[in-house]
């Protein structure tokens, strides 16, 4: 809802009332340099309002823009948002514990990626977080298509974080451009690459032979496409397995972090059957993909993909774009799998 002084108003309760409509709306308020007010924020959630990397999100949004906040503590629950003009430069955004960098980074750089000049920014905190996209996602699957809309983003990592200890580092570089393409992803073309990557920082390097040696069987890949790598014993204790399949007009990546009490084949066989499912239902564009291709393809004024049915999560998050650009976005099911979504400009 838009009010008389130009301030669009959300209720974070609605829909799938996560962390997501706070982070979209933010972007969304950068971009358009509308004010936003949100209240009931993640009311949806168990430990409802600001966490640690909520938090961080806004005030690394505030920093970029110079923008009048309220609300901007842990545990809040009502937030106004007033951002100025957005100001490219080089930052780094610390989440301060192990909460999840990337999230942090997918609030500012939709500002970035169309603003006055080129930005340098760094994220500390997590890398390779559950229920978040990991670093190898956003530089494989997410970062890959932003780049044929038109800006340049390089990506590099310098450590990575886990939970608990967090310490991740990562840094974009970002060259904007004026306008952003409208791109469609509707096939995937054949297989270039693939690969199972697994992680262990400050762990037995047995670990990672046992996930490898499950997810190859799910998978039914040779050895060549197996991969252990030992980061330094500091970046841990941490350990992840990564799935990765680059195709002609799509990659998608699929990541699981280990976990004390699940047994090493059980992680690498839970990301194989997640990449397997992804593989037989022949979609080109993943269920999380999907939600965070919404935003940039409603900047571009429209865009069309590919994918599986629809989560709440996604269509949340469609609603939000909705609410501060003049863009629908609608899904349309083609087969029993598959799913066309097309962001439309309404204007
Ligand atoms: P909460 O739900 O507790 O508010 P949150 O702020 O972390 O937590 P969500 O609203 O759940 O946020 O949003 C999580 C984001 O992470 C979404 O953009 C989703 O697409 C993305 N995501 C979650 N899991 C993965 C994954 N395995 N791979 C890539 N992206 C993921």
């Amino acid at each position: 809802m838009r009010d008389e002084t130009n301030t669009v108003t959300l209720d974070g309760s609605e829909g799938e009332g996560g962390g997501q409509m706070l982070r979209s709306s933010l972007s969304l308020s950068l971009v358009t340099g509308t004010a936003l007010r949100m209240v009931q924020v993640r009311a949806g959630r168990s430990k409802p309002g600001l966490l640690r990397q909520h938090l961080t999100a806004l005030r690394a949004a505030a920093e970029l823009s110079g923008a009048r906040v309220e609300g901007a503590e842990l545990g809040s629950r009502e937030v106004l948002f007033a951002p100025g003009p957005v100001r490219p430069g080089e930052y780094t955004f610390r989440v301060g514990t192990a909460g999840s960098a990337t999230l942090v980074m997918q609030t500012v750089l939709p500002a970035l990626l169309c603003a006055e000049g080129p930005s340098s920014v760094t994220f500390e905190g997590g890398t390779h977080n559950p229920m978040a996209p990991s670093y190898d996602f956003i530089e494989r699957a997410f970062v890959p298509v932003i780049n044929r809309m038109g800006p340049r983003v390089a990506c590099s990592i310098e450590r990575a974080g886990f939970y608990p200890a967090g310490g991740g580092r990562f840094t974009l570089r970002v060259t904007p451009s004026k306008t952003l393409a409208r791109v469609e992803i509707m096939e995937r073309g054949a297989v270039i690459s693939r690969r199972a990557v697994a992680r262990v920082a400050g762990l037995s390097g047995s670990i990672a032979e046992r996930e490898l040696a499950a997810a190859g069987e799910v998978l039914r890949w040779g050895r060549e496409c197996l991969r252990v790598e030992m980061l330094p014993r500091e970046q841990g204790p941490g350990n992840v397995v990564v799935v990765d399949v680059a195709c002609e007009h799509a990659a998608e990546v699929f990541t699981l972090c280990g976990e004390k009490g699940r047994s090493a084949e059980a992680v690498g066989e839970a990301v194989a059957k997640e990449a397997l499912a992804w593989m037989e239902s022949g979609v080109p564009v993943g269920e999380h993909l999907a939600d965070q291709l919404l935003l940039p393809m409603a900047l571009a004024g429209g865009g069309r993909f590919v994918t599986s049915e629809p989560t709440l999560h996604t269509t949340t998050n469609a609603r939000v774009i909705e609410s501060f650009l003049p863009v629908s976005i609608e899904w349309e099911k083609r087969d029993e799998r598959a799913w066309v979504v097309t962001v439309a400009s309404r204007g």
